[in-house]
């Protein structure tokens, strides 16, 4: 079916909910968003209803017309049976039906996943992933969450909890990662982790330039604070950045050979720093992918950037529909 229609998508995320209402063609018909920190669901459910109900209207659409709702939520969550079980960020939000709950106050079928699969599903129906069969999304944020589309669908696995790039073991013996392993790319290239361990390096040097770009405090040290000292030419902070680079290089070279994707594309880090992040990685993929695999995948920055939150939601819902033979993306 090549028809144009509405989905409408929730992204929850920690401090906030992006709501996005967009047409299958990728237009984005009416956006908002809830302010969700240390909320309960309680007052947050109702606040969902009402805002979507609320764009859909002043889209001049009817509920009837809305084919299908997504929603996208931080992992851990039972995807299987759509309960927010308990995120990291949201204490409050302890078993909580969201997709019972959705479905039975639109009235329309409602499709949910975890927000990095979702960040993916956006930049394939919507961004930097349109048209290609085979990519891979890394959010390149606070943590690193992945997304791989293969031969045309998105890997779900088993348990439905495929696609943790950012807790590859790049190193055994290496940095602890919050996730209980050791050694993880995301203890390495998360921006957190990054953070967390310059403040432990530089705890006892207030002069370091890197704190001193944090206003002189050092619980505020962070990815902003490290990128200004490396334009400065600052030693230990290009020693970081290069550090960093290597193991993004390792682990986008691993995904090439085992994937062989068309795109690897990147969020925030790479978006936001441009060519001092892309320049050094390309340089370093020869060491960690064959000739072939690098030959056919671009790396790429995400398209959708700061809107993807509103995208994402309704990805969620289209790939619903796509997945059920209801929808031929374009
Ligand atoms: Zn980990």
């Amino acid at each position: 079916m090549k028809d144009n229609f509405p989905v409408l998508g929730f992204d929850i995320g920690g401090t906030k909910i992006g709501v996005g209402l967009v047409s299958s063609d990728g237009k984005l018909l009416g956006k908002d968003r809830i302010e969700n920190k240390h909320s309960y669901p309680d007052e947050i459910l109702p606040k969902m209803v009402e805002i979507g109900k609320r764009l859909v209207a002043d889209a001049g659409l009817n509920m009837d017309q809305i084919r299908a709702i997504g929603i996208a939520s931080p992992a851990p969550a039972d995807f299987l049976n759509g309960i927010i079980t308990c995120p990291t960020n949201q204490k409050h939000w302890i078993n909580v039906p969201i997709v019972e709950y959705i479905s039975e106050h639109f009235g329309v079928e409602t499709h949910f996943d975890n927000d990095a699969n979702a960040g993916m599903l956006a930049e394939w129906f919507f961004g930097a992933g349109r048209g290609f069969k085979d990519v891979i999304y890394l959010t390149m944020s606070t943590g690193i969450g992945g997304g791989v589309i293969a031969n045309g669908h998105l890997i779900k696995g088993a348990s439905l909890v495929a696609g943790e790039i950012g807790h590859m073991v790049l190193e055994p013996n290496g940095i602890k990662c919050n996730c209980g392993l050791t050694g993880c790319y995301e203890a390495y290239c998360g921006g957190l982790a990054i953070a967390q361990r310059m403040q432990k390096e530089l705890a006892d040097q207030p002069d370091h330039p890197i704190v001193q770009h944090a206003g002189g405090n050092i619980d505020d040290v962070d990815m902003i604070a490290l990128e200004k000292a490396v334009t400065e030419d600052n030693e230990y902070a290009m020693a970081l950045w290069s550090e960093t680079c290597e193991r993004n290089a390792q682990a986008y070279g691993m995904l090439m050979n085992i994937f062989n994707p068309e795109r690897i594309i990147l969020g925030t880090l790479a978006w936001a720093t441009g060519d001092m992040f892309m320049k050094p990685v390309e340089e370093q993929i020869p060491r960690f992918a064959w000739k072939q695999t690098r030959e056919a995948c671009t790396l790429v920055k995400s398209e959708l950037r700061r809107d993807i939150g509103y995208y994402a939601g309704p990805a969620i819902a289209l790939n619903g529909l796509y997945e059920k033979g209801e929808f031929e993306r374009p």
